[in-house]
């Protein structure tokens, strides 16, 4: 049965940044009911940290600045990289004029996320899963299934899709992507004794595999990650600790940040390809985040470029309902435009590393295999037009 509850302007589907940075500008700009539906309760680790010297402004834009405490960041001065060799090389944020980065614990930094939207008077539907929708003439239905209870209904005039790479709504409305790779990050989380031990920077190390990163998240806590592809990773077996563990041991430089540490999280597989919608297949919505396009996380744009979707889905959300506005395709032009900056990026860095040219991984990204998966921008299709 539709009530007060279940009746709100805006749905957004996932409180991750992208979500939230659209129910925070909602709640901030206008008088919109905004609900979030989530589908955990923000208990489990979330991946993800690492964060540049511009963040803080976006923090500023959306009037949570002063909730970034150290509970959830630990200030980043810089990278270091074994990349086209084995020695290291650093990149100084101090040098870059702008300040240090950041490294979030994302469990806590999208928990405060949520609670603020709460705050603002923002509905939260935490343990919340978006299971189907329906479109009824200028309405839409929502399906969700919460914890230990039956499907209920939710309506709304607008609905914005933030529930992450998987985008379930999209994906029930015949979207498609252009899917680039098959990129996967395999992870596990270490306890430090002290911030002292290894490498303070975040560190970057090329395998002829695939590539390893190492960084400090709050409470004393290392994250290690290793880039490669799903059939690589498969392959290997890497989720065996035995498997992850001798794989280490060959590093360089990586296993040196956890030589004191105790692993408190067993690696597990997290799906890291880049990707952009480009079959929309409905008005009155609109993607936000890695619903929209995603990176791989050698830039470390992801979360960034989830927080300014997300702000610009806000505004697409009112200007449909106040305006029956036309923002939709020119937010989508701006994605597909950094998408391909952002690709001829990806390109150069990866070509840096000549080591391995004959290892598949390597192949792929040097473009020496043809294996039907889009490998350069020209070949992209553009997102059609919205609302
Ligand atoms: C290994 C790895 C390392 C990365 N490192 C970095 C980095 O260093 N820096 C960086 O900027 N980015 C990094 N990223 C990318 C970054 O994590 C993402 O780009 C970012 O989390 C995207 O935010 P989002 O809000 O769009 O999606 P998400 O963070 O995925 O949030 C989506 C939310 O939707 C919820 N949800 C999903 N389906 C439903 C449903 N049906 N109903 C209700 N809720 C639903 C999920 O629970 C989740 O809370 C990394 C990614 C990976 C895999």
């Amino acid at each position: 049965m539709e009530n007060d509850s279940t009746r709100i302007d805006v749905a957004i589907i996932g409180g991750g940044p992208a979500g939230c940075a659209a129910a925070l500008t909602l709640l901030n700009q206008t008088s919109l009911k905004v609900g979030v539906l989530e589908s955990t309760n923000y208990e489990n680790f979330r991946i993800g940290e690492s964060v540049s010297p511009n963040f803080l402004s976006l923090l500023r834009y959306l009037k949570i600045e002063n909730k970034f405490s150290l509970e959830m960041q630990i200030p980043s001065h810089g990278i270091d990289t074994a990349w086209g060799s084995t020695h290291l090389r650093t990149r100084d944020f101090f040098f870059t004029g702008q300040g240090n980065g950041w490294n979030l614990d994302r469990k806590r930094f999208d928990k405060m996320l949520a609670d603020e939207v709460k705050k603002r008077n923002g509905v939260i539907f935490t343990s919340t899963k978006v299971v189907t929708q329906q479109r009824e003439k200028k309405k839409w239905s929502l399906f969700v299934k919460q914890e230990n209870e039956n499907i209920t209904k939710i309506v709304s005039d607008f609905v914005i899709d933030a529930s992450g790479k998987n985008a379930s709504f999209a994906r029930n409305l015949g979207s498609r992507w252009n899917v680039l790779d098959y990129l996967v990050g395999i992870a596990a989380i270490y306890k430090i004794k002290d911030f002292g031990e290894g490498q303070p920077y975040t560190l970057l190390e090329s395998d002829p595999d695939g590539w390893w990163y190492s960084t400090l998240i709050p409470h004393k806590r290392r994250v290690v990650v290793f880039m490669t592809d799903s059939d690589i990773a498969k392959k290997r077996e890497l989720q065996t600790l035995e498997n992850w563990n001798n794989s280490l041991k060959k590093t360089l430089h990586i296993k040196k940040t956890i030589k004191n540490a105790e692993l408190i999280k067993r690696p597990a597989i997290f799906p890291a390809y880049s990707q952009i919608i480009h079959k929309i297949g409905n008005s009155l919505w609109v993607p936000a985040g890695d619903a929209v396009a995603s990176f791989d996380p050698l830039s470390s744009i992801g979360i960034g470029h989830a927080i300014v979707s997300g702000i610009e889905s806000a505004r697409i959300a009112f200007d449909t309902i106040q305006n029956d506005g036309t923002l939709g395709d020119r937010y989508l032009d701006k994605v597909y435009g950094n998408f391909q900056q952002y690709l001829k990026n990806r390109e150069y860095f990866y070509k840096i590393e000549k080591r391995w040219e004959n290892n598949l991984f390597w192949k792929r990204r040097h473009h020496l295999v043809n294996e039907n998966t889009l490998s350069n921008s020209s070949k992209l299709d553009k997102p059609e037009k919205i609302v």
